[in-house]
């Protein structure tokens, strides 16, 4: 048996990438697919999401664009990620990617309020630009802002609609329709998940990503005795746990002591120090070995996980090791 088994929905993926696009009402739907779909597998999520009408893919690194390159030979891919040598940018340009610096088609970056990468005023574009993007700070958290970086994106650009304009993420695709322009660079929607920490069914999504796992120990602690580093746990009365091979190099995150998983239909406890291989939680009663225990999906949500861990979903989900060695991935189309 594998410790565990993650599965990936591309019908899940598909149904997300329609809700976008009815959302977008005519702008184009850019697929977000850079660390690996945010853990979700990149080539799967962008056939996915092409197959229903995305128009284009977006990732950070030039490893990343040329990954997809090879299994989408005519796609748009644009690179978002700052790109520093010359051999990068060769490849960039032998490959076709959109990107940031001179010599291969160029989408500018405007800084509109985010304060990270971006020029703050709009020099003259030269003929390779063939796009004009932003990225919202607050498209979550705060719309009043992210409207004043709208307003903002719309003056400095207005003299070159032409040009592909684009600053809007899933959190503005969904609920900020002035954001949409001509296109709308989404990931985490793309993957079911809430870009604003709610339950995603909010927004008609549906997360593409479960996790299972099993009890591979059951074992009842005595009063005073305890499971895990540093004795975190310790057992008031006679308590029936269960360990589940599964830790934080897996990418169950060290933090997550206090989470919710299911085990065999019921919600349970993480209790203890979550090690790097297993982690323990606390049962009702004895099972059986073998018992299978949901980590994510199946009402287990990343964005309670993430609300123990004191993170946001993107977290939780991109730091799940898909690493062959440690867990079975399973792509199903339902
Ligand atoms: C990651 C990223 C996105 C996608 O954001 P989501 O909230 O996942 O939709 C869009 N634009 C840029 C520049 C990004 O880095």
């Amino acid at each position: 048996m594998h410790r565990s088994e993650l599965t990936v929905d591309l019908g899940a993926v598909r149904r997300n990438v329609r809700t976008l696009l009815r959302a977008l009402e005519g702008a184009e739907l850019w697929a977000v697919v850079k660390a690996d779909a945010y853990g979700h597998g990149a080539v799967d999520v962008a056939a996915a999401a092409l197959g229903e009408g995305a128009q284009a893919l977006c990732v950070v690194t030039i490893a990343e664009a040329l990954e997809l390159r090879e299994e989408f030979g005519t796609v748009r891919i644009l690179c978002m990620g700052p790109v520093d040598s010359s051999r990068e940018i060769a490849l960039a340009r032998a490959a076709r990617i959109d990107e940031i610096p001179e010599g291969v088609r160029v989408h500018l970056k405007l800084d509109t309020g985010m304060g990270r990468f971006g020029l703050s005023e709009l020099v003259k574009p030269t003929r390779n630009v063939v796009g004009l993007m932003s990225h919202l700070a607050t498209a979550d958290t705060d719309a009043g802002f992210a409207q004043t970086q709208v307003t903002r994106f719309e003056e400095l650009t207005r003299e070159h609609a032409d040009l592909t304009r684009h600053i809007a993420n899933s959190a503005a695709a969904l609920r900020l329709p002035a954001a949409h322009f001509d296109a709308a660079r989404c990931g985490i929607a793309l993957c079911g998940l809430s870009p604003f920490g709610d339950d995603p069914s909010v927004d008609g999504l549906e997360p593409a990503l479960s996790w299972r796992s099993h009890l591979a120990l059951v074992k009842q602690l005595q009063t005073g005795e305890s499971t895990g580093y540093g004795r975190v746990f310790v057992a008031e009365r006679p308590t029936w746990i269960g360990l589940v091979p599964v830790g934080y190099a897996d990418g169950f995150r060290r933090d997550l002591t206090g989470a919710e998983v299911r085990v065999g239909g019921e919600l349970r406890r993480v209790v203890g120090t979550v090690s790097m291989d297993s982690f323990a939680v606390e049962l009702g009663g004895q099972l059986p070995v073998g018992t299978p225990v949901t980590l994510l999906g199946h009402g287990v949500s990343a964005e309670a996980h993430a609300r123990v861990a004191g993170t946001v979903n993107y977290e939780v989900v991109s730091r799940i090791n898909s690493d062959p060695r440690r867990t079975r991935r399973v792509v199903v189309d339902a």
